[in-house]
Protein backbone atom coordinates (compact mmCIF):
# COMPACT_ATOMS: atom_id res chain seq x y z
CA UNK A 1 0.00 0.00 0.00
CA UNK A 2 1.30 3.34 -0.73
CA UNK A 3 1.43 6.51 1.90
CA UNK A 4 -1.25 8.67 0.10
CA UNK A 5 -0.03 11.29 2.51
CA UNK A 6 1.72 13.54 -0.09
CA UNK A 7 0.39 14.33 -3.28
CA UNK A 8 1.96 12.50 -5.95
CA UNK A 9 2.79 15.72 -8.49
CA UNK A 10 3.55 18.16 -5.80
CA UNK A 11 6.01 16.07 -3.87
CA UNK A 12 9.92 14.89 -4.24
CA UNK A 13 12.28 12.65 -3.30
CA UNK A 14 15.97 14.54 -3.39
CA UNK A 15 18.90 12.43 -3.60
CA UNK A 16 21.42 14.25 -0.87
CA UNK A 17 24.84 13.86 -0.21
CA UNK A 18 25.45 16.76 1.45
CA UNK A 19 27.68 18.43 -0.98
CA UNK A 20 27.41 21.42 -3.09
CA UNK A 21 25.34 20.20 -6.07
CA UNK A 22 22.95 18.06 -4.20
CA UNK A 23 22.58 20.83 -1.71
CA UNK A 24 21.49 23.41 -4.29
CA UNK A 25 19.16 20.51 -5.97
CA UNK A 26 17.45 20.01 -2.45
CA UNK A 27 16.90 24.10 -2.56
CA UNK A 28 15.44 24.02 -5.99
CA UNK A 29 13.29 21.15 -5.39
CA UNK A 30 11.80 23.02 -2.30
CA UNK A 31 11.59 26.23 -4.56
CA UNK A 32 9.56 24.06 -7.13
CA UNK A 33 7.69 21.08 -5.03
CA UNK A 34 5.34 21.50 -2.18
CA UNK A 35 6.91 18.26 -0.14
CA UNK A 36 10.49 17.71 -0.40
CA UNK A 37 12.24 14.45 1.37
CA UNK A 38 15.51 13.70 1.00
CA UNK A 39 17.36 10.53 1.06
CA UNK A 40 21.03 9.99 1.52
CA UNK A 41 22.80 6.74 0.44
CA UNK A 42 26.12 5.47 2.09
CA UNK A 43 28.42 3.68 0.61
CA UNK A 44 31.61 3.21 2.69
CA UNK A 45 32.87 6.96 1.64
CA UNK A 46 36.23 7.91 3.31
CA UNK A 47 34.72 10.33 5.27
CA UNK A 48 31.24 9.12 7.42
CA UNK A 49 31.30 12.77 8.17
CA UNK A 50 29.12 13.19 4.80
CA UNK A 51 25.91 11.65 6.56
CA UNK A 52 26.29 14.01 9.39
CA UNK A 53 26.50 17.24 7.10
CA UNK A 54 23.66 15.88 5.12
CA UNK A 55 21.08 15.18 7.97
CA UNK A 56 22.61 18.69 9.34
CA UNK A 57 21.29 20.84 6.09
CA UNK A 58 18.13 18.63 5.86
CA UNK A 59 17.60 19.70 9.53
CA UNK A 60 18.01 23.50 8.17
CA UNK A 61 15.91 23.04 5.16
CA UNK A 62 12.91 21.73 7.54
CA UNK A 63 12.63 18.45 5.12
CA UNK A 64 13.09 14.23 6.48
CA UNK A 65 16.25 12.66 5.87
CA UNK A 66 16.21 9.15 5.40
CA UNK A 67 19.91 7.37 5.50
CA UNK A 68 19.96 4.25 3.49
CA UNK A 69 23.01 1.51 3.82
CA UNK A 70 24.25 1.02 0.10
CA UNK A 71 27.58 -0.44 1.01
CA UNK A 72 27.04 -3.66 -1.32
CA UNK A 73 27.70 -1.27 -3.77
CA UNK A 74 31.43 -0.88 -2.45
CA UNK A 75 31.67 -4.86 -2.30
CA UNK A 76 31.63 -5.44 -5.67
CA UNK A 77 34.39 -3.09 -7.28
CA UNK A 78 37.05 -1.45 -6.06
CA UNK A 79 37.61 2.28 -6.17
CA UNK A 80 39.60 4.93 -4.41
CA UNK A 81 36.42 6.49 -2.67
CA UNK A 82 36.24 3.77 -0.21
CA UNK A 83 39.40 1.97 -0.30
CA UNK A 84 41.45 3.64 1.98
CA UNK A 85 44.42 1.29 0.17
CA UNK A 86 43.93 3.47 -3.03
CA UNK A 87 45.44 6.51 -3.81
CA UNK A 88 43.17 8.67 -5.29
CA UNK A 89 43.86 9.69 -8.97
CA UNK A 90 43.79 13.27 -9.01
CA UNK A 91 43.28 13.74 -12.52
CA UNK A 92 41.64 12.17 -15.02
CA UNK A 93 43.76 9.42 -17.17
CA UNK A 94 43.45 9.76 -20.70
CA UNK A 95 41.80 6.84 -22.10
CA UNK A 96 39.55 5.77 -18.59
CA UNK A 97 37.68 7.30 -16.01
CA UNK A 98 40.25 8.02 -12.56
CA UNK A 99 39.88 5.48 -9.64
CA UNK A 100 36.85 7.44 -8.07
CA UNK A 101 34.56 6.15 -10.49
CA UNK A 102 32.36 3.73 -8.46
CA UNK A 103 30.53 1.87 -11.29
CA UNK A 104 26.67 1.24 -11.20
CA UNK A 105 26.38 4.01 -8.38
CA UNK A 106 23.66 6.27 -10.03
CA UNK A 107 21.90 3.32 -11.38
CA UNK A 108 22.07 1.81 -7.86
CA UNK A 109 21.12 4.89 -6.44
CA UNK A 110 18.02 5.71 -8.56
CA UNK A 111 16.52 2.10 -8.33
CA UNK A 112 16.94 2.67 -4.41
CA UNK A 113 15.25 6.06 -4.48
CA UNK A 114 12.28 4.98 -7.29
CA UNK A 115 11.29 1.88 -5.38
CA UNK A 116 11.38 4.47 -2.05
CA UNK A 117 9.49 7.13 -3.98
CA UNK A 118 6.81 4.34 -5.13
CA UNK A 119 6.98 3.26 -1.30
CA UNK A 120 6.07 6.83 -0.32
CA UNK A 121 3.92 8.05 -2.69
CA UNK A 122 6.15 10.29 -4.13
CA UNK A 123 6.34 11.51 -7.73
CA UNK A 124 9.79 12.99 -8.32
CA UNK A 125 13.36 12.26 -7.95
CA UNK A 126 15.69 15.38 -8.24
CA UNK A 127 19.93 14.25 -8.73
CA UNK A 128 22.62 16.51 -8.83
CA UNK A 129 24.20 14.76 -11.17
CA UNK A 130 25.83 16.35 -14.13
CA UNK A 131 26.85 15.96 -17.64
CA UNK A 132 29.17 19.04 -17.39
CA UNK A 133 30.98 17.44 -14.42
CA UNK A 134 34.71 17.35 -15.13
CA UNK A 135 35.44 13.35 -15.02
CA UNK A 136 32.56 12.90 -17.35
CA UNK A 137 31.30 9.94 -15.55
CA UNK A 138 29.09 7.69 -17.96
CA UNK A 139 26.35 7.69 -15.15
CA UNK A 140 26.04 11.02 -14.87
CA UNK A 141 25.36 12.13 -19.13
CA UNK A 142 21.51 12.81 -19.67
CA UNK A 143 21.13 9.24 -21.82
CA UNK A 144 21.46 7.51 -19.28
CA UNK A 145 19.54 9.19 -16.77
CA UNK A 146 16.41 9.51 -19.52
CA UNK A 147 17.25 5.66 -20.19
CA UNK A 148 17.47 4.70 -15.98
CA UNK A 149 13.47 7.11 -15.53
CA UNK A 150 12.49 4.63 -18.85
CA UNK A 151 13.59 1.62 -17.45
CA UNK A 152 12.52 2.30 -14.00
CA UNK A 153 9.06 3.00 -15.12
CA UNK A 154 8.72 0.23 -16.74
CA UNK A 155 10.21 -1.96 -14.18
CA UNK A 156 7.71 -1.11 -11.75
CA UNK A 157 4.62 0.28 -14.03
CA UNK A 158 5.07 3.88 -12.59
CA UNK A 159 5.52 7.62 -14.04
CA UNK A 160 8.34 8.43 -11.76
CA UNK A 161 9.70 11.49 -13.10
CA UNK A 162 13.50 11.97 -12.38
CA UNK A 163 14.75 15.83 -12.63
CA UNK A 164 18.30 16.89 -13.30
CA UNK A 165 18.66 20.38 -12.44
CA UNK A 166 22.38 20.68 -12.79
CA UNK A 167 22.80 18.50 -15.97
CA UNK A 168 23.60 21.12 -18.03
CA UNK A 169 25.48 23.73 -15.58
CA UNK A 170 29.33 24.02 -15.20
CA UNK A 171 30.00 24.46 -11.53
CA UNK A 172 30.20 28.67 -11.71
CA UNK A 173 26.96 28.06 -12.93
CA UNK A 174 25.98 25.85 -9.77
CA UNK A 175 26.96 28.66 -7.60
CA UNK A 176 24.65 31.17 -9.37
CA UNK A 177 21.94 28.99 -9.02
CA UNK A 178 22.59 28.48 -5.38
CA UNK A 179 22.52 32.51 -4.64
CA UNK A 180 19.74 32.85 -7.28
CA UNK A 181 17.87 30.13 -4.30
CA UNK A 182 18.88 32.42 -1.85
CA UNK A 183 21.07 29.85 -0.11
CA UNK A 184 24.79 30.64 -1.57
CA UNK A 185 26.02 31.25 2.17
CA UNK A 186 24.24 27.38 3.32
CA UNK A 187 25.69 26.18 0.39
CA UNK A 188 29.37 27.47 0.77
CA UNK A 189 29.93 27.40 4.37
CA UNK A 190 27.80 24.13 5.20
CA UNK A 191 28.18 21.47 2.69
CA UNK A 192 30.70 18.80 1.93
CA UNK A 193 32.59 18.27 -1.31
CA UNK A 194 35.82 17.47 -0.13
CA UNK A 195 37.34 13.74 -0.67
CA UNK A 196 39.36 14.53 2.68
CA UNK A 197 36.08 15.28 4.84
CA UNK A 198 37.22 19.32 5.07
CA UNK A 199 33.37 21.43 5.11
CA UNK A 200 33.09 24.50 3.19
CA UNK A 201 35.94 25.02 0.98
CA UNK A 202 37.42 21.99 1.55
CA UNK A 203 41.22 20.92 1.57
CA UNK A 204 42.15 22.70 -1.55
CA UNK A 205 44.19 20.23 -3.27
CA UNK A 206 42.06 17.00 -4.14
CA UNK A 207 40.21 17.07 -7.23
CA UNK A 208 36.56 18.22 -5.40
CA UNK A 209 37.95 20.69 -4.02
CA UNK A 210 39.73 22.10 -7.11
CA UNK A 211 36.72 22.07 -9.40
CA UNK A 212 34.42 23.63 -6.69
CA UNK A 213 37.15 26.79 -6.43
CA UNK A 214 37.55 26.91 -9.64
CA UNK A 215 33.72 27.35 -9.95
CA UNK A 216 33.44 29.62 -7.41
CA UNK A 217 36.21 31.70 -8.19
CA UNK A 218 34.99 32.29 -11.85
CA UNK A 219 31.65 33.00 -10.42
CA UNK A 220 33.06 35.49 -7.82
CA UNK A 221 34.52 37.09 -10.62
CA UNK A 222 31.44 37.73 -12.27
CA UNK A 223 29.64 39.67 -9.29
ZN1 LIG B 1 39.50 18.52 -0.77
Amino acid sequence: MKDKCMNDNQSALVLHSGGQDSTTCLFWALKHFEEVRTLCLTYGQRHAREVEVAQKIAGRAGVPFQVLDATVISALADNSLTNPAMVMDQEKPVDSYPNTFVPGRNLFFLTFAAVIARSQGIRNIVTGVSQADYSGYPDCRDTFIRSANVTLNLAMDEQLIIHTPLMWLSKAETWALADELGVFDIVRNETLTCYNGIVADGCGHCPACKLRQAGLKEYLKKQ
